[in-house]
């Protein structure tokens, strides 16, 4: 396999650079010069001064054969945690940290599949549809850069986000996914001396919180508390608390119906001790759920047999990247590149399953390159 110490190499030259959300500035211009080194125009967009970043969006463009159609390739440019003095051990078949940080192979290992697929076809000429390369910034602080992404550059309808996973996943699923904020509002009285003139907010918000159902809801549906601050100090009737929740689903019913019934358990818990609480949501990202059936499914699905792969078609409960660009009408899969255990200490990468992730962006480059 020619990719073999290829993408090792590149993979391990990104890593060495650090680069959190919204401080991807040395690691967009490590990329850039990759890019021009192949020969390849970049540009950035304005995202980054947007949301308070270092750095926009990175894109790079490569023509394909007249009236090939488009492929967009997305990986994230940011890591979730610092990767500053990162040492990287190599078992047998897979990389690991050597040093108590991430690998940061989430998703570095994504970057370094789409430049080693650019650069094989580039010096072997290799059959490509017009390739629309995006790698955005702020992925792991709630898709920042995707939502801010520069839409009119891109012509794509078909796309592939490389983003963790093991080799050979194909995510064509993925819930909605909203924040609740609860603000319960009580009366301030001294504790002590005429603790009957208060409203304690703090009760008003375990009450609410009390009866709700929290955890797996169905098989669709997850709810979650996982945040809550309150008072001022011991002696004093508290006047105020929050509490800050989350739904996800695959099923928009199920997250409104969750959610009004988040909302009523919250004003319940108001009412039983005369408080008042005004609640607030937050779109995070929206559900999609691609047919596995269609010829951008089945293409992809076979692209990654023939490179050795064991496909699989997958759903997932977290968000990325995906969620935006199926949003704006790009049939995008999430593909995975080997990454295992990805936003922890115990991070690992396989180095076949990048390899073979390198040969099945090939295969399906050429099969487009004919459409
Ligand atoms: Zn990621």
């Amino acid at each position: 396999m020619k990719n073999e110490m290829e993408v090792e190499k590149i993979f391990l030259q990104l890593a060495k650079v650090p680069g959190v959300s919204k401080k991807e500035a040395e690691i967009a211009q490590k990329v850039a010069s990759i890019l021009e080194g192949l020969g390849l125009k970049v540009f950035f967009d304005k995202a980054g001064e947007k949301i308070g970043g270092e750095t926009g969006n990175l894109y790079a463009f490569f023509s394909g054969s007249k009236n090939a159609t488009h492929l967009l390739l997305n990986a994230h440019l940011d890591t979730v945690e610092p990767t500053v003095g990162l040492k990287i051990k190599k078992s047998r078949d897979f990389l690991y940290p050597a040093t108590k940080t991430i690998l940061g192979a989430d998703d570095r290992a994504g970057v370094a599949v789409i430049i080693a697929t650019l650069k094989r076809i580039i010096e072997e000429n290799l059959p490509h549809p017009n390739l629309e390369i995006v790698f955005t910034v702020a992925e792991e602080v709630g898709l920042q850069g995707a939502y801010n992404l520069d839409f009119s550059k891109i012509k794509a309808r078909k796309g592939l986000v490389l983003d963790g996973g093991r080799g050979g996943t194909i995510i064509h699923r993925a819930p909605t996914h909203e924040k609740i904020v609860a603000h319960f509002k009580g009366k301030a009285a001294h504790a002590g001396v005429e603790p009957e003139r208060g409203v304690n907010a703090i009760q008003a918000a375990a009450l609410g919180i009390a009866s709700l159902k929290l955890g797996k809801i169905d098989d669709e549906t997850t709810a979650n508390i996982g945040l809550i601050k309150g008072g001022r100090a011991t002696n004093i009737v508290p006047e105020e608390a929050w509490v800050e929740g989350e739904i996800r689903s695959h099923s928009e019913v199920k997250i409104r119906q969750t959610r009004e019934k988040m909302i009523n358990s919250f004003k319940e818990g108001a009412k039983k001790v005369r408080a008042r609480v005004a609640v607030e949501r937050k779109l995070l990202y929206r559900r999609f759920d691609l047919p596995t059936d269609s010829p951008w499914a089945k293409l992809v699905f076979q692209a990654a047999r023939k490179a050795g792969l064991r496909p699989k078609f997958d759903s997932t409960c977290g968000g990325s990247d995906t969620n935006v660009f199926n949003l704006h009408k790009i049939e995008t899969f999430n593909i995975g590149v080997g990454v295992a255990n990805p936003h922890s200490k115990e991070e690992k990468l396989f180095l076949k399953e990048m390899n073979k992730a390198v040969d099945w962006l090939i295969n399906i480059c050429a099969d487009l390159a004919e459409q």
